[in-house]
C-alpha cells in the first residue's frame, strides 16, 4: 500500500481524463463519484454494500458531523474510518458551504464564521484553523480548505470580495494543516461565473500548492448551461497533474458533462436521496417508481441492471413498497441508483482509455432521449 498522496493520469480522450489516486486507505478509480455519508452514514446502506455499488471513495460532512456526534467523540472512538465501518478513503468537506445553506442566524468576518446549529440552535465557531482541526479528528484522507461560497446569481463585486476572503482562508488552512504524509489538501477554486476572477483564484491556489483542486462555487443554482460554460473553462486554469474535483455534482448527464471538461472527482446526495422518494435513475433517464403505471409491472427497473433490486424485484413490488412507506423502498432504490452511478463512472473510465469517450456520450444521450420503457 502506498505511503503517499499520489494521482496518475493512464489516459486522456478530448479534456477527459481517467486514472487513480492511491491512498494509505486504498486507490480511488477516476473520475470517481462519491456517495455522500452525512451523518457518519450513507442512508439506507450498509457500508459493505456501498463498496459492492463500486464506491472506492466516500464523503463526510464536517457541518453535521461537528454538530452531533462532534469531532472529539468520533476522535475519541477511534475516528470516522472505524466508525462508521469503512475502512476505504473518505473526503472530508470544510462545512463552510452548510454553515451556509442549513444554520440559523450566522456572522461572516475575517476570523470565520460564527453560526447557529440547525439541530439544537446552539451557538459554534468555524474559521480555518478549526475546520483543519475538526477533519483531523475525524481522521479524513482528503482535507477541503474552509472556504466561503456565495450563492448564484451574485453580483460581480460580491463574488470577488467572496473569493479573495476564501483565497485568505486558502493559505490559513494550509498552514494549519501542516505536514500530514499519507493525508491530502485540496484547494477550492471560486470566482463565480466570472472567468478572469476564477484565474485569479486558480492562480492564488497554486502559489500556496494543495495535492487537488475543486472547482467550488457551482451547483448554487446557476442552471446546466451556465455551469458547463464555466466548465470549459475552470479545470483548464488548475494544474493538469493533480485531482480536479466538482463539488456537489450533480444529475448523470451533468456528471458526464463535467467528465468531458476535464472532472476528475464528484459528489452528490442526488442518487441516495432521490431513493428514499421513489425516484430512481436509469440508462433512460429518471422513473418515478410511485406511478400508477407500475403497479402491475413484473419487469425489473432496469433488465441490464445487476443490482439486488434489479436482479430479484419487480417494478410493481418497488412500486408497493414505495407506496407502503417500507424502509426496503428507500433501501432498494438507493442500492439502485448508487449502483447506476458507479456503472456510468465505470463505463467513462473505460470509455476514455479506449479513446472512445465521444461516441460513449452520444449513446449515453440516445438512450435517454428514447426514455423509459413503454408501459405494458
Ligand atoms: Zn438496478
Amino acid at each position: 500500500m502506498a505511503s503517499r498522496f499520489q494521482f496518475n493520469i493512464s489516459a486522456t480522450d478530448g479534456a477527459a481524463r481517467t486514472g487513480m489516486i492511491t491512498t494509505p486507505r486504498g486507490e480511488v478509480r477516476t473520475p470517481a463519484f462519491m456517495p455522500v455519508g452525512t451523518a457518519a452514514t450513507v442512508k439506507g446502506m450498509l457500508p459493505g454494500s456501498v463498496a459492492e455499488t463500486g464506491a472506492d471513495i466516500l464523503l463526510g460532512n464536517t457541518y453535521h458531523l461537528m454538530l452531533r456526534p462532534t469531532a472529539e467523540r468520533i476522535a475519541a472512538l477511534g475516528g470516522l474510518h472505524g466508525f462508521m465501518g469503512w475502512d476505504r478513503p473518505i473526503l472530508t468537506d470544510s462545512g463552510g458551504f452548510q454553515v451556509m445553506s442549513l444554520s440559523g442566524l450566522r456572522k461572516l468576518t475575517e476570523e470565520g464564521v460564527t453560526f447557529k446549529s440547525h439541530i439544537d440552535g446552539s451557538k459554534h465557531h468555524l474559521t480555518p484553523e478549526r475546520s483543519m482541526e475538526i477533519q483531523r479528528l475525524l481522521g479524513s484522507d482528503i482535507v477541503m480548505c474552509f472556504d466561503e461560497c456565495p450563492a448564484l446569481p451574485a453580483d460581480r463585486e460580491r463574488i470577488a470580495t467572496s473569493m479573495e476572503l476564501s483565497m485568505r482562508w486558502a493559505a490559513r488552512s494550509k498552514q494549519a494543516f501542516g505536514d500530514r504524509p499519507g493525508h491530502a489538501l485540496f484547494g477550492i477554486q471560486q470566482g463565480g461565473l466570472e472567468q478572469d476572477l476564477r484565474a485569479a483564484s486558480a492562480e492564488a491556489l497554486q502559489e500556496i500548492g494543495f495535492d487537488g483542486y475543486a472547482v467550488g462555487g457551482l451547483a448554487v443554482g446557476e442552471g446546466q448551461e451556465a455551469m458547463f460554460g464555466c466548465l470549459d473553462y475552470a479545470p483548464g486554469q488548475l494544474p493538469h497533474d493533480k485531482p480536479r474535483y466538482l463539488m456537489g455534482v450533480g444529475k448523470p448527464d451533468d456528471i458526464v458533462g463535467a467528465v468531458a471538461r476535464g472532472i476528475d472527482m464528484m459528489d452528490c446526495v442526488l442518487p441516495s436521496r432521490s431513493g428514499r422518494t421513489g425516484q430512481a435513475w436509469t440508462r433512460r433517464g429518471q422513473v418515478n417508481i410511485r406511478n400508477a403505471r407500475h403497479a402491475d409491472d413484473p419487469r425489473p427497473l432496469d433488465e441490464e441492471c445487476t443490482c439486488p433490486a434489479c436482479r430479484t424485484y419487480s417494478r410493481a413490488y418497488l412500486h408497493h413498497v414505495t407506496r407502503s412507506k417500507e424502509m426496503i423502498a428507500g433501501m432498494l432504490l438507493t442500492w439502485h441508483n448508487l449502483h447506476y452511478y458507479q456503472e456510468l463512472m465505470a463505463g467513462m473510465r473505460a470509455a476514455i482509455a479506449a479513446g472512445t469517450f465521444a461516441a460513449w456520450q452520444a449513446q449515453f444521450h440516445a438512450l435517454r432521449a428514447e426514455g423509459d420503457i413503454e408501459p405494458l
